[in-house]
């Protein structure tokens, strides 16, 4: 019995280490995700930008996200998770967390996306021509990374007629408390 339970605690020290290294073998493997590298920053830009190359975007964003907001990519109208969303609360660049939108300004304007009468500041948000599509528009970008965000035209409701027309999936939505 003694030889037995000695043969029996050398084969537990022996496979002890083992069953640690495979323990941390199969530890879930962090998969990219991107509320996960998010900080959601309140108020107006102060003007320190966030650059990043295309890869490390690449990492850090779902495919959806890095086509919409790197490569200026459209959702499909009536897909966004946040076309119906009605909460009190902040909507924030999906890629580095600035404060874009608050839930007072956004309406329905019947198009099939998320839609705003006005940004969160006139600095959070860089507007430029895009001529794209043949007729020009007005393309509307992150001001801190440079993601695309959507588009803004002049059908909007006052009390400024502008209409931000946005992608659901270059925002994130953080509640109010
Ligand atoms: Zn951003």
């Amino acid at each position: 019995m003694a030889l037995a339970g000695a043969a029996f605690s050398a084969f537990v020290l022996d496979v002890s280490p083992v069953s640690v290294a495979g323990h941390v073998e199969t530890l879930p493997t962090p998969k990219p995700q991107s509320v996960a590298h998010l900080t959601f920053t309140e108020g107006e830009f102060d003007g320190k930008t966030v650059v990043k190359s295309e890869e490390e975007w690449k990492r850090l964003l779902t495919g959806d996200e890095f086509h919409i907001l790197r490569e200026e990519g459209t959702e499909r109208p009536y897909t966004g998770s946040l076309l119906n969303n009605k909460k009190v609360g902040t909507y924030h660049c999906a890629a580095c967390g600035l404060a874009l939108f608050k839930s007072s300004t956004k309406y329905d304007s019947q198009t099939g996306w998320p839609s705003f009468y006005q940004p969160f500041s006139k600095k959070n948000v860089t507007e430029k021509s895009d001529k794209t599509l043949g007729e020009e528009r007005i393309e509307v970008e992150c001001a801190r990374c440079g993601g695309h965000l959507g588009h803004v035209f002049d059908d909007g409701p006052q009390p400024t007629g502008l209409r931000y027309c946005m992608n659901s999936v270059s925002l994130k939505f953080k509640a109010a408390k």
